[in-house]
């Protein structure tokens, strides 16, 4: 059974998939939409049925309002 990466829509084949949040995706097409960084599959965020890391997914889906409470946890200071 083949399924399609809903990244590039091309067909994924066994023994190449990353399956991951019940999808399944090409190696090389699971990584952050954002900042491009490969992902480990179960080990990320998603929106918008596509997939982004934890730090990107926060910055800009998380909620706001907490962006003060957490920001400690960021030594990013590539913002603005
Ligand atoms: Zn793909
Ligand atoms: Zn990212």
């Amino acid at each position: 059974m083949v399924g399609y990466c809903p990244i590039c829509g091309k067909p994924v084949y066994f023994g190449e998939k990353k399956r991951s949040l019940g999808r399944d995706y090409h190696p090389l097409c699971l990584k952050c939409q954002e900042c491009k960084r490969q992902l480990t599959p179960g080990q990320h965020a998603e929106h918008d049925e596509k997939p982004y890391c934890t730090h990107c997914y926060m910055r800009n889906f998380g909620p706001r309002g907490n962006r003060r409470v957490v920001s400690h946890s960021y030594h990013n200071t590539a913002s603005t």
